[in-house]
């Protein structure tokens, strides 16, 4: 049995990882794919005294730092259950989806997210090449440029206010007939000169030339018409869906399903910490993740010092 026991291996786990051995406890990793999102980023220009950097690079290195440590790391391993300790300071246990079964006296959930996808023709093809899912990450990358935001709720609205402050024109695709996010965020956008708003629009698929996006077309659904936009950028923001469907009995969710936690990265289970995109964490960045993988590893060994001797 582990004294701390990991679950997913992103940013938010590996900095868990390290921060536990660093202490002396055995420490476990089980991750369905070590390295979680940032596998699948290219340009990395805000993670802090890196100022550029790619996506795999920054995973091999996740992982060989936390190879200098005594940490045992099991990938390709999928949890499928939690059960929690029956008694205070007891074990926790963690069942995979081949059946067996890791064992950890504290358990820090890290098991990130997933953006939302369109899955429509094109999107798959102009992913990181056009195709971009968040825009504090990828923004500045389109600066001048013309881009789309699909999705017309908080997220949506908040990026392309966020954007029409540095690229030259957005278009904002909603499917229903009206924006969702709040009034004020809705008035802001609708102050603001270089943006369309699109409502009942049915996005059908991006184009680009082989290289890089060039366009999108959509379907007024309205008047059953196919329209093109031509641009450079298209920031999809149709949600992201926390990997939690597995916790459901386990720790209390919020409504959007992520892990609610403290200050601490306690959840609502003793001894059960959780770190990054899972979580209700604000902000879904990798130096936020990093962060609050060192606080619940750091809380899961405040926690064991505490434990009465056994
Ligand atoms: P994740 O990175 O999602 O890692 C989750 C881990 O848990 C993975 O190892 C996964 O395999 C594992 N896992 C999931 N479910 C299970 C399970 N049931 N059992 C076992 N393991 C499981 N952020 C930035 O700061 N800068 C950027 O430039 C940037 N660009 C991005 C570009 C793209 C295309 C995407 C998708 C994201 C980008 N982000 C960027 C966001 C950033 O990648 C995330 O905020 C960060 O990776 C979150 O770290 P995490 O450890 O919480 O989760």
């Amino acid at each position: 049995p582990f004294e701390v026991l990991i679950v997913g291996g992103g940013p938010a786990g590996a900095a868990a990882a390290i921060y536990a051995a660093r202490k002396g406890i055995r420490t476990g990793v089980a991750a369905e794919r070590f390295g979680g999102q940032v596998l699948d980023t290219m340009a990395i220009e805000n993670f802090i005294s890196v100022p550029h950097t790619e996506g795999p690079k920054l995973a091999a290195q996740l992982e060989q730092h936390v190879k200098d440590y005594d940490v045992e790391i099991m990938n390709l391993q999928k949890a499928a259950q939690l059960i929690p300790a029956k008694t205070e300071g007891g074990y926790h246990e963690v069942v995979l989806e081949n059946g067996a079964s890791l064992k950890g006296r504290t358990v820090i959930l890290s098991t990130g997210a997933r953006w939302r996808q369109m899955g429509v023709p094109g999107e798959d093809d102009y992913r990181n090449k056009g195709v971009a899912y968040c825009p504090h990450c990828d923004g500045p990358l389109f600066k001048g440029k013309r881009v789309a935001v699909i999705g017309g709720g908080n997220s949506g609205v908040e990026a392309a206010i966020d954007l029409a402050g540095i690229v030259a024109h957005v278009t904002l695709i909603e499917f229903d007939s009206q924006l969702r996010a709040d009034a004020v965020l809705q008035r802001k956008l609708a102050s603001l000169p270089n943006v369309k708003i699109i409502t009942s629009a049915l996005t059908t698929q991006v184009h680009g030339d082989g290289n890089k996006v060039t366009g999108l077309s959509y379907k007024d659904r309205n008047h059953g018409t196919e329209h093109d936009v031509e641009l450079e950028g298209i920031f999809v923001q149709i949600g992201l869906v926390p990997n939690t469907e597995w916790l459901k009995d386990a720790v209390s969710l919020s409504p959007r399903g992520e892990i609610e936690i403290d200050a601490r990265g306690e959840t609502s289970q003793p001894g059960i910490f959780a770190a990054g995109d899972c979580t209700t964490v604000p902000y879904k960045q990798i130096v936020i993740a990093m962060g609050a993988g060192s606080t619940a590893a750091l809380s899961a060994f405040d926690y064991m010092i505490r434990l009465p001797a056994s």
